[in-house]
């Protein structure tokens, strides 16, 4: 058993921790993802911003605008003093020093690459006159732009020489083609911030998964703690109900034995002594099986309070005298109850004092001073049994309600007991709609208060 809790706590704590370490991964790389599809969007909205930017503001040829858009191509060149007619080239750049001709071909431009040339034409333009470049204007374009993808982010907008160096974290629009080129690039500050609260309702659902899983496993490894517990407290019942029934079964044998084999049967006074004793033993037995057999019943709810007028003080003697009390102990009954007589079942009542009383007897070091107290509440009474005993540790305290539990003192409990008083005394308090509570320090003493409604 202690091998298998062993490995299903270690089976489970390597569940946990899998799935705790999977909704971590999964809760990252969707924050990864949103960063990147974030940035890509941004971009996007910058490069559409400059792009309307130039559009709007760097004027492009007439030609373009017209019924059939077309450009207009210089063909040839020709310096006419010299008389020589020259193809413009870099290589051969036109030296001229008179009037210069040259022939222009028109280039017509398809309607669906229209906008396309008119961009490339006006990146070309603003950068041969990039101080024309107006970059509040930029910024209140990428503002709409970015309000109308509902993105809310601070950023500083920039025109420089391009670095060459472009990573996936870069946003920015570039005007040329190549390294060396300008371009018009976003810094932007407060993004984690803004993913945060973008990611915030995967998080929480993923936080929401964790709780309950972690609950879940938790709750099991508590059921199989107690199942645990349970097993442990069967075998300790079972320990204790053979030494416990060990001992009247001695005292009957011998008893028996002595009135049967060595004749003591015909001695009266002894015959009486002797079935004295058997009785005694015979209604311990009894009463033992009873508290057995009465835990199971209230428990099943096969057993109800049967209400009748109760005589408290009288019924705390009653109980008293069913002991047999030694010269080191004093019992002493205080009752400060409004009438005596209370309204209550009579059984359930003896079956609480009995037990209580019982048990500050046997947990006790000599001399023993026992106080029962009954007392009147507001809407309640209330029951006290206070011993000047051995006391309960804090950690037992809690524990000793429990079935069959008994507080461990070694292999073999000096104190006999079946681990039943306490849970069969709470089981009535229950059925009495009542509420029990305990306090208790080691070495000095124990007191139970029980309250009742009226
Ligand atoms: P049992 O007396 O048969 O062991 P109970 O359910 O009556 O079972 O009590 C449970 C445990 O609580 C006992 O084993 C004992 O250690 C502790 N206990 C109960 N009453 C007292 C008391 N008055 N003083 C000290 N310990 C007590």
């Amino acid at each position: 058993m202690k091998n298998n809790y062993k490995f299903i706590l270690w089976i489970t704590s390597l569940t946990a921790g899998s799935i705790l370490l999977f909704q971590a991964f999964w809760v990252y790389k969707t924050y990864q993802t949103s960063e990147v599809n974030f940035r890509a969007e941004v971009n996007a909205a910058l490069q559409r911003s400059v792009d309307i930017y130039l559009l709007e503001s760097i004027s492009t040829p007439l030609s373009l605008s017209g019924e059939t858009p077309s450009l207009s191509i210089i063909n040839t060149v020709s310096a006419q003093n010299l008389g020589v007619a020259t193809t413009a080239s870099k290589t051969n750049p036109i030296k001229s020093s008179g009037p210069v001709r040259m022939s222009l071909n028109a280039l017509k431009i398809d309607r669906a690459n229209l906008e396309s040339v008119r961009l490339f034409l006006a990146k070309t333009i603003a950068l041969s006159n990039k101080d024309s470049i107006k970059l509040s204007e930029i910024e209140s374009l990428f503002k709409k732009e970015l309000s109308k993808e509902k993105i809310k982010v601070d950023y500083q907008l920039s025109l420089h020489r391009f670095s060459g160096k472009k990573s996936k974290y870069t946003i920015a629009a570039y005007l040329g083609q190549g390294k060396g080129d300008w371009v018009i690039e976003a810094q932007l500050t407060n993004t984690r911030g803004y993913l945060l609260s973008q990611n915030a309702v995967p998080a929480i659902i993923s936080l929401f998964l964790i709780l309950i899983t972690a609950g879940s496993l938790w709750y099991m490894g508590l059921i199989i703690r107690r199942q645990k517990q349970l097993d442990v407290k069967k075998n300790d019942f079972i320990n204790n109900l053979t030494h416990e029934l060990r001992t009247p079964i001695s005292i009957l044998k011998s008893t028996n034995e002595a009135l049967l084999q060595f004749g003591e049967s015909k001695n009266v006074e002894k015959t009486t002594r002797y079935l004295k004793i058997n009785a005694g033993v015979l209604n311990k037995l009894d009463a033992d099986l009873d508290r057995l057999l009465n835990i199971s019943k209230y428990e099943l709810g096969a057993r109800t309070a049967v209400i009748t007028p109760v005589n408290i003080p009288d019924l705390i003697h009653e109980v008293i005298e069913k002991f047999q009390l030694n010269d080191n102990t004093t019992i002493t009954v205080e009752s400060e109850l409004n009438i005596d007589v209370i309204a209550t079942d009579k059984h359930m009542i003896e079956s609480i004092i009995t037990n209580l009383l019982d048990n500050a007897l046997k947990y006790n070091n000599l001399p023993a001073h026992i106080i029962i107290k009954a007392s009147a509440l507001t809407r309640a009474w209330q029951l006290e049994v206070e011993d000047n005993g051995q006391g309960i540790s804090e950690e037992n305290l809690s524990l000793i309600f429990d079935k069959f539990y008994r507080v461990s003192t070694g292999d073999l409990h000096e104190v006999k007991g079946y681990g039943i008083g306490l849970s069969y005394v709470k089981q009535l308090v229950t059925t009495l709609s009542g509420e029990i509570n305990v306090s208790s320090r080691v070495g000095a003493g124990t007191k139970f208060i029980i309250k009742f409604p009226l």
